[in-house]
């Protein structure tokens, strides 16, 4: 680890200035303290930024729910109000890491961690993501890397939060220079798909302050994922679902898929095709086979398919009962 300067940012605006010359903001420093000791990030100066004003809160209302970039992961999971308005995303905080990560691990930190590949993670590489000429996933070992093959860097988003909350139609601010900016969530990964090195949409800059979430009356909604572990250690496949169902019928759904691709998946034709339907295995089939129509499976990487296929049914199956 290379020496480097500390300093507790005060205010947003100050962050973001004191992150301009080479500064990396750190939250819970689960990924950054890793990625500085792997010599795969050597700021200058870190930047706390756990203690800004109003960045601790979840904030209920009837319109939109409002959630610090600094409440941890632990918080959302055991909130009672939460757990009841969005299942989904406390279930999806409940399942990263261990009791002790998710007791620091902060929603901003989540949304920003960077990519797990292990040639990324590896010191010694190179691969297109560090700037160099060739993603070593390709040809090499890919087992947990994205189905959905079409973009340059092969590393799926790995967020629980990032899929939750996308089923959600969540949007997060971000105070980018002197403003605030509003980001969907498609917009906050989608540079991950275009730029290889990119792993999130967000610059360097760019501080997360909070999540807003829409409260859409009778919005039912869940998440699963299936891993190695049952613990410790992240998804291979994660799905995340949100609809309102009424006399039996799914409407506004959204189905997403995570650690399948770089960027949280949904695909819009599936969500309008369960428009009004009564779920039934072959619907819920059905809907899992549009998903997944246009996945691209590597070498060592197949297995996810029938993963995934099991998951979008089982979620389908957990929103109506
Ligand atoms: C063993 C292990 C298992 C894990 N399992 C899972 C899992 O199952 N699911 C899952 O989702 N995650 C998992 N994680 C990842 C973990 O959840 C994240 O590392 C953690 O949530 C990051 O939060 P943090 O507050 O510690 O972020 P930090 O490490 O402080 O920061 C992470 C990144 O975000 C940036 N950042 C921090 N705050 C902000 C902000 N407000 N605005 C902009 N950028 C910011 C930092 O500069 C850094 O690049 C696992 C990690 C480990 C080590
Ligand atoms: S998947 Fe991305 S991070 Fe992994 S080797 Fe390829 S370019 Fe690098």
């Amino acid at each position: 680890m290379k020496p480097f300067a500390y300093v507790i940012a005060q205010t947003p605006e100050s962050a973001v200035e004191l992150a301009r010359n080479q500064g990396r903001f750190i939250a819970g420093g689960i990924d950054l303290l890793g990625e500085l000791k792997e010599h795969l990030a050597e700021p200058k100066l870190l930047v706390n930024v756990k203690v800004l004003p109003g960045t601790q809160e979840i904030t209920p209302a009837a319109d939109r729910w409002v959630i610090g970039a600094n409440v941890t992961l632990a918080a959302l999971a055991a909130h009672a109000g939460l757990r009841q308005t969005f299942p989904g995303l406390a279930e999806a905080a409940g399942e990263v890491g261990s009791p002790q990560m998710r007791n620091i691990a902060t929603v901003g930190g989540n949304l920003a961690q960077h990519s797990r590949c292990w040639y990324y993670r590896h010191r010694d590489i190179r691969c297109l993501k560090k700037g160099g000429a060739t993603c070593y996933a390709r040809e090499g070992e890919n087992k947990y890397h994205s189905l959905f093959s079409g973009a340059t860097c092969l590393s799926p988003v790995v967020s629980n939060l990032a899929v939750a909350l996308t089923a959600l139609g969540a949007s997060v601010v971000v105070q980018r220079g002197a403003k605030p900016a509003t980001l969907t969530m498609a917009q906050l990964y989608e540079s991950a798909w275009e730029n290889p090195r990119a792993h999130h949409s967000l610059k360097p800059t760019d501080l997360i302050l909070r999540v807003e979430i829409p409260a859409v009356a009778g919005r039912r909604s869940t998440y699963l994922q299936m891993g190695e572990k049952s613990g410790f250690d992240w998804a291979l496949v994660s799905c995340a679902a949100a609809a309102r169902v009424e006399g039996g019928t799914l409407h506004d759904t959204r189905v997403v898929l995570g650690a399948v691709a770089p960027i949280p998946w949904q695909v819009d034709e599936a969500n309008a095709w369960l428009e009004g339907k009564v779920l039934t295995d072959e619907v819920a089939a059905q809907a899992a086979n549009l998903i997944l129509r246009d996945a691209e499976p590597l070498a060592h990487n197949a297995y996810k398919v029938p993963l995934a296929r099991a998951l979008v049914r089982r979620a389908l199956a957990k929103l109506v009962t």
